[in-house]
């Protein structure tokens, strides 16, 4: 070659590592794939669950696509990106997080023969990103509303949204049940969005079927002191003071210096100690108040001054649950004592402590604002009910999206074949490589069914040619069939309330769409060797660490 002969160009600094083109490519692509196979398994209701243990010891167990990826600790710099669409995909719509990365592998997997036989990678993006436009207008255009609808209706239709997004869980055994329990929160804390108004409470022990909602608080009891039995436990209608002040017997000679001539007056700075809690304590009483929560410290001379007076009290209450009494009971939480007025002082209908499993609960239920609620959960392992509360938070997030846009669409892979069958169909309209590629497209969507059939046990192939067949029939009638997961066969899977909120679908066809893009346009990796002797420095170690680019960085399976 001639251009051995030329003087070598040095552009990089030594021990620079770069590389380009097609290989470059291939081996992201690779990277990518490798890690939708290992979400791939967790797809769907008879999808398996991962369990993942950290150097520390920690075990997590769960099903949540999300949560696996970001345990799994991905360092390859082409793989990371599917992390980031997962959580991204968490945190807009809260489900639907196996799905995106399953998407963009397989949208990946399909491009790698064209890079392989020397297509550009930008007329295969060209053509991916209009298959994706016209997906997601087929989407929104299938999409049915449950707008309009009575509540009770609405109650309903949500509880099979939820329903639906349980059944890939852990839990899916009583997705009912808690299906009907999310639904009941996220319409009691109305149109709020804070979504820490809706507390999850785990506790160890009983079963599932003990887990409960309260329509308002509820926390653990807190530490206490003496006299806290002869406290009343349950008063209905009580004024409820919050306050974020110490209610403890203060030994100020601690934090002062004080020079005394006569040791008879050292009785009198005991006095003035004493008068300061008293007064405090008295102010309280005063205010009418039956219930006292502080979130620092009530000691034991003040709870038995409240015992005395018939009012319970709790300190160290943990700041967002006394917030969110706060806005349940309609309080205010108040850092002084003095001038408490009737305005900051909450209520609700019954206040009770009550046994939970081993622990006693403060429940505060029939809050005038309402727009709060709390799930206690129950069930045997800690990983279970950690596992618990990740579905659902997913299942809250599912009713919450549907509550908000309320459009839906068949599940079980019926929404993914009709798109697909949809872009087929319009492929072949279209002359030149384009057509190819949006078969490809189309063609990669089929992998939610598939998967879903594969998790199951049940012969893909033989599933997928009757759900064709039933999407191809010209009069649309076999446009919500999908996989039935009871019998391996098909089913109107609209017609047996398999749904999904569009905006998931929209959410993971966009996403993945966007990533599979982003690594087709990636042809050059550039590690920078000062990078490597700098690990350990956390900052900028996004970038740095891109030596994994050659492929070395994920596990295979
Ligand atoms: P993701 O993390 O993507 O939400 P899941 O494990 O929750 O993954 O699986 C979701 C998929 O399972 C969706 O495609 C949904 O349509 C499908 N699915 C859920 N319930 C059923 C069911 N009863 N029958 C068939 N498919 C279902
Ligand atoms: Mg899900």
């Amino acid at each position: 070659m001639t251009s051995m002969m030329q003087p070598q160009i040095i552009l990089l600094k030594e021990g620079t590592d770069t590389s380009q083109g097609k290989p470059q490519l291939v081996s992201n692509i690779n990277a990518c794939m490798a890690v939708a196979d290992v979400v791939r398994t967790t797809l769907g209701p008879r999808g398996m669950d991962k369990l993942i243990h950290d150097d520390k010891g920690n075990t997590t167990i769960s099903n949540d696509g999300a949560t696996i990826m970001k345990l799994l600790d991905i360092v390859h710099p082409a793989a990371k990106l599917l992390v980031d669409i997962a959580k991204s995909q968490d945190s807009e719509v809260g489900d639907g997080t196996t799905t995106v990365v399953l998407l963009a592998g397989e949208f990946l997997r399909e491009a790698k023969p064209f890079i392989e036989d020397g297509v550009h990678p930008q007329n295969l993006i060209r053509s991916y990103r209009a298959a994706s436009n016209m997906a997601i207008e087929k989407v929104k255009e299938l999409a049915v509303s449950i707008e309009g609808k009575s509540l009770d209706e609405k109650r309903s239709l949500l509880a099979k949204c939820a329903a639906t997004t349980l059944s890939s869980k852990l839990i899916g055994g009583e997705k009912d049940f808690f299906a009907k329990m999310v639904v009941d929160a996220v319409i009691a804390i109305g149109n709020d969005d804070r979504l820490n108004m809706i507390g999850i409470k785990k506790v160890p022990g009983g079963t599932m079927r003990d887990s409960f909602l309260v329509n308002g608080v509820a926390f653990k009891k807190t530490f206490s002191y003496a006299g806290f039995e002869q406290q009343p436990k349950k008063f209905h209608n009580p004024k409820i003071l919050l306050l974020n002040i110490e209610l403890e017997l203060k030994s100020e000679k601690e934090n002062a210096e004080i020079r005394l001539s006569d040791p008879l007056q050292y009785q009198s700075i005991v006095d003035a100690e004493w008068n300061i809690i008293y007064d405090k304590l008295d102010k309280c009483v005063k205010s009418g108040a039956k219930i006292v929560l502080s979130r620092l410290a009530i000691g034991d001379l003040a709870t038995q001054y409240f015992a005395d007076r018939d009012i319970f009290c709790a300190g160290r209450v943990a700041e967002d649950d006394l917030h969110r009494v706060a806005a349940a009971t309609g309080g205010t939480v108040q850092t002084s004592v003095n001038n408490v007025i009737d305005e900051v002082l909450g209520t609700c209908d019954v206040f009770e402590e009550k046994q939970v499993g081993n622990e006693r609960f403060n429940i505060f239920s029939g809050c005038p604002s309402g727009q709060t609620a709390t799930i206690v959960l129950r069930g045997g392992a800690d990983q279970f009910i950690e596992e618990a509360e990740r579905s659902l938070h997913d299942a809250i997030m599912i009713v919450r999206r549907a509550m908000k846009n309320s459009t839906v669409v068949a599940g079980g892979g019926a929404i993914d074949m009709e798109i697909s069958r949809y872009l087929w169909q319009h492929a072949r309209n279209i002359a030149g490589k384009s057509q190819l590629f949006i078969n490809a497209f189309a063609k990669a969507l089929e992998v939610i069914p598939r998967q879903l059939c594969d998790n199951a046990g049940f012969d893909a192939t033989d599933v997928l040619n009757k759900l064709r067949q039933k999407h191809a029939l010209p009069s649309g009638e076999g446009s919500l069939y999908g996989v039935d997961i009871n019998t391996g066969g098909i089913c109107d899977s609209f017609a047996n309330f398999v749904w999904e909120p569009a905006l998931v679908k929209i959410n993971a066809i966009n996403a993945a769409t966007e990533a599979a893009c982003l690594v087709l346009s990636v042809d050059e990796t550039v590690k920078n060797p000062k990078s490597e002797s700098a690990q350990g420095d956390a900052a900028g170690m996004g970038r740095g660490r891109g030596g994994g680019m050659r492929g070395r960085g994920m596990r295979r399976r």
